[in-house]
């Protein structure tokens, strides 16, 4: 981590910083993050009583949300919530944390968020309802599932993009979404600026029978084939660098507006 002077240092005391992921608040990954963001600033957790992943950008309307103090796996208290990520968010933005929130924080994530991953990522959408609030936020994940991780370099990184947003303004809108490759730091190339690449998952949907006879669904699949385009978070990942993905919460398709438009669906009478 970058050398701060002390009056830097204890400016960036100041920041107080909300973590939560999508595996749940007792999830390694968030304990690391927690260990380098509490020497950069006051760290507040709100997160899941249980894992969510790919739960997506839902929210709880119809049935009481709860957070109860939890001890967390360092021995500080923390908020575990009923909710999904984004409820979390929520939780931590809208009063539940009595300190204005400076940057969320969500992750890291025991597994990788990269192309078409966003839209079903737990871990994405709780920055996303950051970036939604106005709040600066970002996503980081170490992409692999292998059951033992290393989440330092991330945790490390994770610090010192932290300590960046201190200084600098999020674009209006956008959140940034970080993936850190399951290598050692020697092996870690650096770090790039990426798009959102492809990954397509094969989507395959197996049918079986339950005990009882009624039929059931499997929802499934092999590993996810990755586009190799340059420039994007699943090139960098694959060549051992650090993806760091501006993403906008604008997801219209500003290339295809006139394609659309020339169908005539204006033309499309409504009765
Ligand atoms: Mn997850």
């Amino acid at each position: 981590m970058q050398k701060v002077d002390p009056i830097a240092r204890a400016k960036l005391l100041t920041m107080n910083i909300l973590i939560t992921n999508d595996d749940g608040v007792h999830a390694e990954g968030l304990i690391f993050l927690k260990a380098e963001l509490d020497k950069i600033g006051r760290v507040f957790v709100v997160a899941p009583d249980r894992p969510r992943s790919a739960c997506g950008h839902s929210i709880t309307l119809h049935k009481p949300l709860r957070a109860e103090k939890v001890a967390l796996r360092d021995g500080s208290v923390g908020y575990a919530s009923n909710g999904t990520p984004s409820d979390c968010v929520s939780l931590g933005l809208l009063g539940m944390i009595e300190e204005p929130i400076d940057v969320v924080v969500s992750g890291i994530n025991h597994g990788p968020n990269l192309g078409w991953d966003l839209t079903y990522s737990g871990t994405v959408s709780a920055a996303m309802e950051a970036a939604i609030m106005g709040v600066r936020a970002f996503a980081i994940s170490v992409t692999s599932y292998a059951p033992r991780l290393d989440y330092g370099p991330a945790a490390r990184f994770a610090a010192a993009l932290a300590q960046m947003l201190a200084e600098h303004d999020m674009p209006e809108s956008t959140l940034l979404n970080v993936n850190v490759p399951d290598l050692p730091p020697s092996q870690i190339k650096g770090v790039v600026v990426t798009r959102q690449g492809k990954r397509r998952y094969s989507g395959q949907l197996e049918k079986r029978t339950d005990p009882m006879g009624r039929d059931y669904y499997w929802l499934g699949g092999d590993q996810p084939t990755d586009s190799l385009e340059e420039g994007t978070d699943v090139y960098a990942i694959s060549e051992g660098w650090v993806s760091v993905t501006p993403v906008h919460l604008d997801l219209t398709a500003y290339s295809s507006i006139d394609e659309v438009r020339s169908w005539g669906i204006q033309g499309i009478r409504v009765e």
